[in-house]
């Protein structure tokens, strides 16, 4: 099995290996959601490995209908860490310590995730988990995988600071003719594509600052193996303006 720590005891440090892997559409971390459940129309699926990809795992996680996932951000792993961080709820200019936020800046890179269980599938002794409304990159690392249990992990009365209620934007996302005319070619493969870029556009996936003010830079992010251009139309509007295939380097 692969392992993602290299160390032993005698340094304090903890080895784990790697469970398994997250085919995800968002190939890059630009426009990726904040957090798990704010793009609902996003299917993905973790293929587990090594000794971990064994159909005994997952007897009965099935009854779940959302599941943990532990994964690491193996994205901003390389980049290390902050002891403070400028969350983007915080308009981005105010630093805060690490551990109060979800940044991926973190001591040990470990990310956490409630997601949909929407099936397991095991297919020539593969497992794979199909999961929805997540917030993962593209080939995320999992180290572990546990059953959501509402009576204990929802707290609904639970204070949450500057993170009490979901973010919400007034954003509309409209596609130009030439989108539209994308959309049609691309649905054979991708039926759900206008509902999953509009989901996305509408979390305003450009840095904090740039939100509320004038803005006429395009924009262009990786779906699928698609590249989405798009564009403010004056504060309030997204058009998305050309899906192409994304040319690879
Ligand atoms: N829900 C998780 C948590 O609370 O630990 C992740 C929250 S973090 C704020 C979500 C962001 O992490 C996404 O918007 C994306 O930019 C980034 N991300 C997701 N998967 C990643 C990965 N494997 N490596 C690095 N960054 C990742």
């Amino acid at each position: 099995m692969q392992k993602i720590i290299n160390t032993t005891d005698v340094n304090n440090k903890i080895e784990f290996n790697i469970i398994g892997h997250v085919n995800s559409p968002y190939k890059e971390k630009f426009a990726i959601p904040r957090q798990p459940g704010l793009v609902t129309s996003v299917k993905a699926t973790i293929t587990l490995t090594g000794d971990a990809n064994n159909a005994e795992l997952v007897r009965e996680l099935k009854q779940f209908s959302h599941i943990w996932v532990l994964f690491v951000f193996h994205g901003t792993q390389q980049q290390g860490w902050k002891p403070l961080v400028r969350p983007p709820r915080l308009g981005g200019n105010k630093k805060i310590g690490v551990l109060a936020t979800r940044s991926t800046f973190r001591p040990n890179p470990i990310g956490m995730s409630v997601v949909k269980l929407d099936a397991i599938d095991i297919k020539a002794k593969q497992v794979i988990l199909h999961i929805s409304a997540i917030d993962l990159l593209d080939k995320t690392p999992i180290v572990d995988i546990k059953p959501y249990v509402p009576y204990s992990d929802s707290i609904p009365h639970a204070h949450a600071g500057f993170a009490q209620i979901q973010p919400s934007t007034n954003l509309q996302v409209t596609f130009n003719d030439l989108a539209q005319m994308a959309l049609t070619k691309y649905s054979n493969n991708f039926p759900d594509l206008a509902l999953f870029i509009e989901q996305v556009l509408a979390q305003d996936p450009r840095p904090a600052y740039k939100q509320g003010k004038h803005d006429d830079k395009i924009y262009g992010m990786n779906l699928y193996d698609l590249n989405i251009q798009w564009q403010m139309q004056g504060l309030t509007t997204i058009e998305v303006i050309d899906i192409t295939p994304v040319i690879s380097k």
